[in-house]
C-alpha cells in the first residue's frame, strides 16, 4: 500500500527548539483512503478554547487549516468522501482534531481508550479526552486488542482486516490507557507508527539528548510512567535493531517525519 506521511499540525512548546508535527500516515488501499492518526483539523482552527482546551497554552498549536488532513487529501487530487476510515492510536486532541472534517469516516480505536475517553477517571482523563471531539457523534469501531496475537515480538495485536490486510492496530499502553501503535505494510517495508509512545528520537536512538521539556510533558500526561519507560526501553532495541524493512516514525518528532517523506531505499 503506498503510504504518504503528512504533518496535520505544528506545534511550538517552550523550550523545544524544533517544534512539533502532528506525523499522520494517509494509506491508499483497495478499499478506500485510511488515515492514522487526524491531526488537527479545520474545526480546532474555529475554536482553539473549546477544541483544544488548557493545553493549548503549553503546545501553543499554530492551527493553520492548510495543514488540515482533509485540506491535504484535497491536494493530493482526492475526495475528501474517499477517506473511509480513520484509525487511532489514542483519543488526544492533537490526534482527534480532524475526525469531525471525515464524519462518515469509520473511526478505530482499541476498545481500552474508547472506554477511557468515555469514562474518564482522575484529573488528567478528564482533561485531555474532550467532549468537543465526540459532538460530531463519530463512527467509533472499538478493538480488542489486549489477548492478540504478536506482531514482530509486541504480544498483543490485531490485523483489521475489515479495513485492508496489512493495517495491524498494537497494544502499546502507558501514554493513554488504551494507547496503540499502528503498523500498515507499504510493500517493500512496514511503517510502524507508535504515536505518542516517544515524544523525542533521542529517547530511542541511543543519543539520549531529549529537551527537558518534553520529557517532563510526556511524564505529566502519562496515564502509566513505569509503561512509558518500559515502551522507551523496548523501542530503543528495536531501534538498534535497525531492522531494514521497518520505518519506525512517532507522532511528534518533526527530524523523523522529515526522513520519512524524503525515504528513498526501502
Ligand atoms: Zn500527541
Amino acid at each position: 500500500m503506498k503510504v504518504h506521511h503528512l504533518n496535520c499540525g505544528t506545534m511550538r512548546p517552550w523550550r523545544a527548539p524544533e517544534g512539533l508535527v502532528c506525523h499522520v500516515l494517509l494509506v491508499e488501499t483497495d478499499n478506500g483512503l485510511v488515515l492514522i492518526d487526524s491531526g488537527l483539523g479545520l474545526k480546532d482552527a474555529a475554536d482553539p478554547a473549546g477544541r483544544f482546551g488548557a493545553a493549548r497554552f503549553y503546545v501553543r498549536p499554530a492551527f493553520d487549516t492548510a495543514e488540515a488532513a482533509i485540506r491535504q487529501v484535497t491536494a493530493l487530487g482526492y475526495a475528501p468522501q474517499d477517506v473511509r476510515h480513520i484509525v487511532l492510536t489514542h483519543f488526544d486532541a492533537d490526534h482527534t482534531g480532524g475526525l469531525a472534517d471525515f464524519p462518515w469516516a469509520q473511526v478505530h480505536l482499541t476498545t481500552t481508550e474508547n472506554h477511557a475517553a468515555l469514562q474518564p477517571e482522575g484529573a488528567i482523563e478528564r482533561g485531555r479526552y474532550l467532549a468537543s471531539h465526540r459532538a460530531h457523534d463519530p463512527l467509533i469501531v472499538p478493538h480488542t486488542v489486549e489477548g492478540g496475537e504478536p506482531w514482530r515480538g509486541f504480544p498483543n495485536a490485531k490485523e483489521l482486516t475489515e479495513i485492508a490486510a496489512g493495517i495491524v492496530m498494537i497494544s502499546l499502553p502507558g501514554h493513554s490507557r488504551g494507547h496503540a501503535a499502528v503498523a500498515v505494510d507499504a510493500g517493500t517495508h512496514w511503517v510502524l507508527h507508535v504515536g505518542d509512545c516517544f515524544y523525542h528520537r533521542g529517547q530511542i536512538d541511543g543519543t539520549g539528548q531529549v529537551p527537558k521539556s518534553l520529557t517532563t510533558m510526556e511524564r505529566v500526561v502519562a496515564s502509566d510512567w513505569s509503561k512509558v519507560e518500559g515502551n522507551h526501553r523496548r523501542l530503543s532495541r528495536l531501534c538498534a535493531e535497525n531492522p531494514l524493512d521497518l520505518l519506525l516514525v512517532n507522532a511528534h518528532d518533526p527530524t523523523l517525519l522529515h526522513r520519512a517523506q524524503n525515504r528513498t531505499t526501502p
